[in-house]
């Protein structure tokens, strides 16, 4: 994508959001903005406040929105959600709840009783649905021999924003979002978006803010290790 020159159909079809009618997104036109107020990555601690969601019309009458990938129904990112599931996993609901509670910088920001729920939305909608599509897309396969916690992570290495708006554009929702009726019963079928092959787009065109290393908690992380601040002694 040209830096500087984006251009409303650009974004779309960035997104892979098209036109049933047209089959492209020249057609889209500008219909309402709507925000949600307040999303939180419980893994770097960022809030994203008054996020924007755009919403266009195609000629077709539709009226999609391009939303953030990484943005879920919740107040939380979606990869951070994972990312807290499998902390979860591995050393219990308990120390979670403490980690989770760093992100707030000490204020409580889910509960016990949420993670359990969060525990249980990953194991149904993502391992259990939305990974028969994003599975072969990144190479990526679940197996029942193998631990969840670590299956997640080498899932997590691995999503990424283009796939995530994918799924977006082709379901209308996020991953972790209960499927709705028809348009999730064509999940599994509907392989013929070609997302493998592409490579990752530039930023993507809502982004957040510059992100901080991501799981500090994590012993062995791989994602962002906390870098230790440059001790130069003399200026450059
Ligand atoms: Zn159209």
């Amino acid at each position: 994508m040209a830096s500087g020159a984006w251009t409303l159909a650009g974004l779309l079809a960035e997104a892979g959001l098209t036109c049933a009618v047209c089959g492209s997104a020249d057609c889209a036109r500008f219909h309402g903005r709507r925000y949600r107020k307040r999303v939180r990555d419980l893994s770097t601690g960022e809030v994203f406040q008054d996020l924007p969601i755009l919403r266009v019309r195609f000629c077709s009458g539709a009226t999609p929105s391009l939303m953030p990938a990484e943005l879920w129904r919740g107040r939380s990112t979606l990869t951070s959600v994972v990312e807290t599931v499998v902390h979860v996993q591995r050393d219990g609901v308990e120390a979670a709840h403490d980690w989770t509670s760093f992100a707030g910088r000490g204020e409580a920001v889910v509960s016990c009783r949420t993670l359990r729920r969060w525990c249980a939305l990953v194991q149904a909608r993502l391992v259990g649905a939305a990974l028969a599509w994003l599975g072969p897309r990144l190479g990526f396969q679940w197996s029942d021999s193998v631990p969840s916690a670590e299956q997640l992570e080498a899932l997590l290495e691995r999503l990424t924003e283009a796939v995530l708006l994918a799924f977006r554009a082709l379901t209308g929702q996020a991953v972790l979002d209960r499927q709705s009726g028809t348009r999730g019963t064509r999940l599994a079928a509907s392989s013929a978006r070609r997302v493998a092959g592409r490579p990752d787009p530039d930023p993507p065109h809502d982004p957040p803010p510059a992100r901080r290393p991501r799981g500090a908690w994590w012993p062995r992380n791989r994602r962002g290790p906390p870098r230790p601040q440059p001790k130069e002694d003399r200026p450059a």
